[in-house]
């Protein structure tokens, strides 16, 4: 009877968890974006070792992390140990198990002494989860029965499987007629067994509960791989290909949109519309969600009240994936057929935006990063953010109305400012630069970027940077007119079409000139020219000014000898940080100005927060929430900036962040913070503060 119960549960459950994972698995193939993740496997194999099996993300949250590890890592012991068990249903031998690993051998007893403390760490784990999510739940998690249902499933598993070994021991001592003795192997289930200790004439109830341990623990075991592709635990089994398919080109670049002429020409659909428009891999994301809310607990929307919460996307993208599998599946099947009005009324019933997820969701993100910086599961947010904004924007013409006049003026002037492209070059009248039309062979091109060419606050920063330059004796030119706008802002914003066409424009005035190094002020332009263009053809060595003036500083060629005596606190932009790893050079350079007294804010390096400029913001309203990004970042400096009556400061590597910090103080009373830029503190500490008053004073007369 044993085997043919054993052989029955085991058919039922893997039929049913098969249709439900062929459910899954059809909508990953249903979805129409394609994405090759082959590339780089040894980067992905190493990933897939230091986060998922090292769990190394799981430690930003110190106690969740411990618990987790507990919990994760007595599933990879305890699979052995399920499988020694399945096979003991063949078999009433106690010592039937699986091969070397049987009671009584050396490799058994080892196996089952560390089983025996991944029990006990299991167990902890758990108990830690129920506590925290019972008495004392997190603000970002909402508390959910099927996660309570889970733990408890896992409590049930462990227990059962030390109870089983508990009154197998006695059961043994019964059968032999000896006395209880203690298993050094089973540390835990001998201390049961005396705990228990048995009663004579309790033969029967021992091995009657011997007998339901083993079948409960089997029971449990099937149950829970069936509830699993239900919810939030189908993680358990798609975290490790998750992260093995995670974009391996980092956090700044977006996903390309190739052909959109053609697709415009075949009238496919651009960006992404609906869920078949996603690709396998956001699918794989939707599944893989454990909605542990550390991505929410970090986006700046989210902290400021708006309604963008990246967990909440996440589930809301998959609830509305299962819900409408059917719909979605039969729609991808017709899809190609002849009847296209069928398909349109398909694709309009299942369209994501305003149904499942509201505009105002998606324009209030920044494209900081944070939420994929946080999630130890590797879901990527931006990607899906900017694919939804395409579609609003390129196919449907629906967005804010502010960033109608940054489109117009990237569009018809090369800039977001709506400048004459003439004027770019304004800023550095008296400085005498030479543009690369006129000096082909400099070293080195400075790409000033828009604000720094158009902006009255942000011109000061290239005029410290050219001087600096100047100082240093480098080789340098500027494109001066013939610079347009990267096209970053209009591809955050979604406007995909025109971020290329600005971009093609501008790899062949480079390409032209032969230009293979440049120097950038705004970490914006500097990963759009550094990650974004190569894909398009513009391959050059890209640096921003901070790591430029670091090693500048470094090499002796510019010496800060004059003392700044305040209080600075540096802000990590999202661009230059986050995106691309850059935060010890800004350091490195801000620690050799004399009497400057560096201090670091709670919230910095890969926590440091948005100022609420990025992903097209800058152009835009800020989306209706309880307060301002820019006010919420700006508090969390002014903590570690003395209260008042000291010279304090907070320095920026980003034209943008500085604006955005600017009105953040400024806004709640706290002018005498100066915001400035790595080029202004270094130029000062170089020249002395008068001479950059005296170098914009000749600009102004020139003018
Ligand atoms: S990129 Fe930043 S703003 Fe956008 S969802 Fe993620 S954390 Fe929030
Ligand atoms: S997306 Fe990642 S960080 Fe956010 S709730 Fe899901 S698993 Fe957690």
């Amino acid at each position: 009877m044993r085997p043919l119960v054993m052989t029955i549960l085991i058919l039922i459950s893997v039929a049913v968890f098969t249709r439900t994972a062929l459910k899954r698995w059809k909508l990953m193939k249903a979805a129409r974006t394609p994405v090759d993740r082959s590339d780089h496997p040894w980067r992905r194999f190493r990933n897939v070792l230091w986060y998922g099996f090292g769990q190394a993300r799981m430690f930003r949250y110190k106690g969740a992390g411990v618990a987790h590890a507990f919990i994760f890592g007595g599933f990879v012991v305890l699979l052995l140990r399920a499988l020694i068990l399945f096979a003991r249903g063949y078999s009433s031998d106690p010592g039937f198990g699986f091969w070397i690993f049987d009671d009584g051998t050396r490799l058994g007893n080892a196996y089952l002494f560390l089983k025996e403390a991944v029990v006990v760490l299991v167990f902890v784990g758990v108990i830690y989860f129920l506590r925290a999510r019972l008495l004392a739940p997190p603000k970002r998690i909402a508390l959910s029965a099927q996660g309570i249902v889970i733990l408890c499933m896992i409590l049930g598993i462990v227990l059962t499987d030390v109870f089983y070994d508990a009154t197998g021991h006695i059961k043994k001592m019964q059968d032999e007629h000896q006395s209880l003795v203690f298993h050094a192997a089973t540390p835990v289930a001998s201390v049961l067994s005396f705990v228990l200790l048995p009663e004579p004439g309790s033969e029967e109830i021992i091995a009657a509960s011997h007998e339901a341990c083993f079948w409960l623990h089997a029971v449990l075991i099937l149950v829970f791989l069936n509830v699993l592709p239900l919810g939030k635990h189908f993680h358990i089994l798609t975290v490790l290909p998750n992260i093995y398919f995670a974009d391996a080109r980092g956090i700044g670049r977006l996903r390309p949109l190739d052909d959109i002429e053609g697709q415009l020409e075949r009238e496919e659909t651009l960006g992404v519309k609906t869920a078949a428009d996603l690709s396998w891999k956001d699918v794989l994301d939707l599944y893989t969600c454990t909605e542990c809310g550390r991505c929410s607990d970090h986006c700046p929307a989210t902290i400021t009240g708006k309604q963008l919460s990246p967990m909440q996307l996440t589930i809301d993208l998959r609830d509305h994936l299962v819900k409408n599998q059917a719909r979605i599946l039969g729609a991808s099947e017709s899809a190609g057929a002849a009847d296209d009005a069928t398909d349109s009324a398909a694709d309009d019933e299942l369209q994501l935006v305003p149904g499942t997820i509201q505009p105002e969701v998606l324009w209030a993100c920044t494209t900081c990063g944070a939420c994929e910086q946080e999630c130890p599961v590797f879901i990527s947010f931006v990607d899906k953010i900017v694919d939804l904004r395409r579609n609003l924007v390129m196919e449907q013409g629906e967005f804010p109305a502010q960033l109608q006049n940054a489109f117009r003026g990237l569009e018809t002037v090369g800039n977001v400012y709506s400048f004459a492209n003439e004027q770019r070059a304004d800023w550095a009248e008296g400085l005498d630069i030479p543009l690369l039309s006129d000096k082909p062979d400099a070293q080195i091109l400075y790409w000033v970027g828009c604000a720094p060419s158009f902006d009255d606050r942000a011109r000061k920063i290239a005029r410290a940077m050219a001087s600096l330059l100047r100082e240093a004796g480098v080789d340098f030119a500027i494109l001066g007119p013939q610079e347009q706008c990267t096209g970053d802002p209009a591809r955050r914003a979604g406007n995909e079409y025109l971020y290329q066409t600005l971009a093609k424009s501008n790899i062949e005035t480079l390409n032209g000139y032969s230009v293979r190094k440049i120097v950038t002020t705004c970490p914006h332009c500097f990963n759009t020219l550094a990650n974004e263009y190569p894909e398009l053809g513009g391959r050059f060595e890209v640096v921003h000014h901070s790591v430029f003036l670091a090693q500048l500083v470094r090499e002796g060629k510019l010496e800060p000898k004059h003392r700044c005596e305040t209080t600075l606190v540096y802000h990590d932009a999202c661009y230059l940080g986050r995106h691309n790893g850059v935060y010890d050079a800004p350091r490195e350079m801000l620690a050799a100005i004399p009497g400057l007294k560096l201090v670091e804010a709670a919230e910095s390096r890969d926590r440091g927060m948005c100022c609420g400029a990025g992903g097209a913001q800058m152009w835009k309203e800020e989306e209706p929430g309880d307060g301002k990004v820019n006010h919420a970042r700006a508090n969390q400096l002014l903590k570690v900036l003395p209260s008042g009556g000291e010279s304090r400061a907070v320095s920026t590597a980003c034209p943008f962040c500085m604006t955005m910090l600017s009105d953040g103080f400024r806004d709640q009373g706290h002018d005498d913070v100066q915001p400035l830029d790595l080029a202004e503190i270094l130029w000062r500490s170089v020249n002395g503060p008068g001479q950059e008053a005296a170098a914009a004073d000749r600009a102004s007369a020139t003018n």
